[in-house]
């Protein structure tokens, strides 16, 4: 059966106010046919799925998921202030368009705090020691920048000066786990080094999941429907989902690269090995929130504080106090370390979290502790993971992942060459593989140049905000 996009549209309009029960609440079958099928309504598929609504052709997007947002997830129910479980931070506000998307849905931005403080023990750093500690960073990234011109690709830890003193530790965190969710030594120096800089940070009060919930009220959309096999040619597709199947022209596939890679969809005929190694090459790192309610304020901290601590192991986190004024304060671990908590599951992440406060602000404050909530990205089926990084060697692979496979496109964070594991890098390949599959399917001509986007800055001393 062919489905009208009028009959598209206001299928979703009429879902759009009962969300909670999922798109396909409406009570309509899924559509037979499409002219463009979008797998996942992540950042991408919804940015894909938008852009062929406004190409005038049929789309459908498809999600395992009961609701929209993918790695940005908001949880507005367990505390008393909208908890991002994902994405919190948009960057760049010159040429982020998510920024603009927020404004123009009425939701509330403000800029994330613009230094973070240091501890040293149980007390802050001085300002000589933050000056230190800067100047490390300078070097650091200098020593990987410089590295990423040579023939042969490194990984970041490799490159880094040797005299980094107290301060390694330290270093290593936030340019690694924290930033990108693998330790330096799992990192490319190229892809590092070509990562588009990332400040200033710019959050939304009501939360980035809501943010991408509300892009995507007016995308047709079938909930907790995954996509279990997808038949491709350089004719069309068609996917399989336990509620039916859909024939398309052609298809957009967004999960996350672990995702793909784990061959949690079926594709007939397989996909080229080229694509499945470039997608395990960019495997994702490990990034996850301890979330904690402190009534009263016991660590002493301002509102919306950000501190990371000197430390001479990757046993450490970053923790942003007191969210938007409120009790909300969250404990950030990542890479190696945040790899094996989290696979300890959530009573022994609080307890971390707990125990690395306790001995950074010296009061006991598991009293203090009324509410807690713990994400774990890694073993969630549907992500695998926290955001892309390229391993050694590994950097080409993003382009490979951009490269036509028949009628099928990839999009995701993964596939931008400098904007990954970002929320405007995820938007931004979804527009551009929802302009090739409707370019495949004769829906645009060819593009006069390739989009644009403002040349990479260089990064300054300033750590990036997760
Ligand atoms: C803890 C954390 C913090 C982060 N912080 C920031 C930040 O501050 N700023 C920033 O810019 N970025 C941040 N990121 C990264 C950012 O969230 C991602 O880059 C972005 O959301 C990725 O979007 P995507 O559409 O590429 O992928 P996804 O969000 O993974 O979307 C893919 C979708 O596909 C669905 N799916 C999977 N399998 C199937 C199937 N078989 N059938 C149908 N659907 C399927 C998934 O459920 C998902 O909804 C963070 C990520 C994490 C995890």
């Amino acid at each position: 059966m062919a489905m009208t996009r009028r009959e598209l549209l206001s299928a979703s309009a009429a879902i759009a106010v009962a969300p909670a029960l999922g798109r396909r609440a409406w009570g309509a079958p899924l559509p037979r046919e499409a002219d463009i099928v979008v797998i996942g309504a992540g950042v991408a598929g919804i940015a894909a799925a938008r852009r062929i609504l406004a190409a005038n052709r049929r789309v459908i997007v498809v999600e395992a998921a009961g609701q929209i947002g993918g790695r940005c997830l908001t949880d507005t129910a367990t505390f008393d202030v909208p908890f991002d479980r994902g994405a919190r931070w948009m960057h760049n506000p010159d040429t982020n368009p998510m920024i603009r998307l927020a404004r123009s849905a009425g939701l509330d931005l403000s800029a994330a705090p613009l230094a973070q403080k240091i501890r040293i023990g149980r007390r802050n750093a001085r300002a000589g020691e933050t000056e230190e500690f800067l100047a490390a960073l300078v070097r650091a990234n200098r020593a990987i920048d410089d590295a990423s011109r040579g023939k042969a690709d490194m990984s970041c830890a490799s490159v880094l000066p040797k005299d980094l003193g107290d301060w390694a530790g330290t270093v290593e965190f936030v340019l690694g786990a924290s930033a990108f969710g693998k330790d330096l030594g799992d990192i490319s120096a190229m892809d590092k080094s070509r990562a588009q800089d990332r400040n200033p940070a710019i959050g939304c009060r009501q939360g980035l999941g809501v943010l991408i919930a509300r892009l995507g009220e007016q995308v047709p959309l079938a909930l907790s429907t995954p996509a279990s096999q997808i038949t491709w040619s350089g004719r069309d597709v068609a996917v399989e989902t336990p509620a039916g199947k859909i024939a398309a022209r052609a298809a957009i596939v967004t999960v996350s690269s672990n995702v793909l890679a784990a061959g949690n969809i079926k594709f007939k005929p397989e996909i080229p090995k080229r694509q499945i190694d470039a997608a395990t090459k960019l495997s994702l790192g490990s990034y996850d929130r301890i979330a904690l309610q402190l009534p009263g304020n016991p660590l002493g901290l301002a509102r919306d504080d950000v501190i990371i601590e000197q430390s001479n192991s990757t046993r450490t986190a970053l923790l942003s106090a007191n969210i938007g004024g409120s009790s909300l304060c969250v404990i950030d671990v990542a890479g190696s370390f945040g790899h094996a908590l989290s696979g300890q599951g959530e009573k022994a992440m609080v307890a971390f979290a707990v125990e690395w406060l306790t001995r950074l602000f010296g009061s006991d404050i598991s009293a203090a502790v009324k509410k807690s909530s713990a994400t774990r990205w890694n073993a969630s089926p549907l992500t695998l993971g926290a955001m892309s990084v390229a391993e050694p060697g590994g950097q080409p692979s993003r382009k490979i992942l951009t490269e036509p496979i028949g009628n099928m496109f990839l999009a995701g964070e993964a596939t931008h060459e400098t904007l990954w594991g970002t929320v405007d890098g995820a938007w931004e390949s979804g527009e551009r593989a929802a302009e090739a599959a409707l370019r495949r399917i004769g829906a645009l001509g060819e593009p006069a140049t390739a989009p644009s986007r403002a040349p990479k800055r260089r990064r300054g001393a300033r750590a990036t905000v997760n």
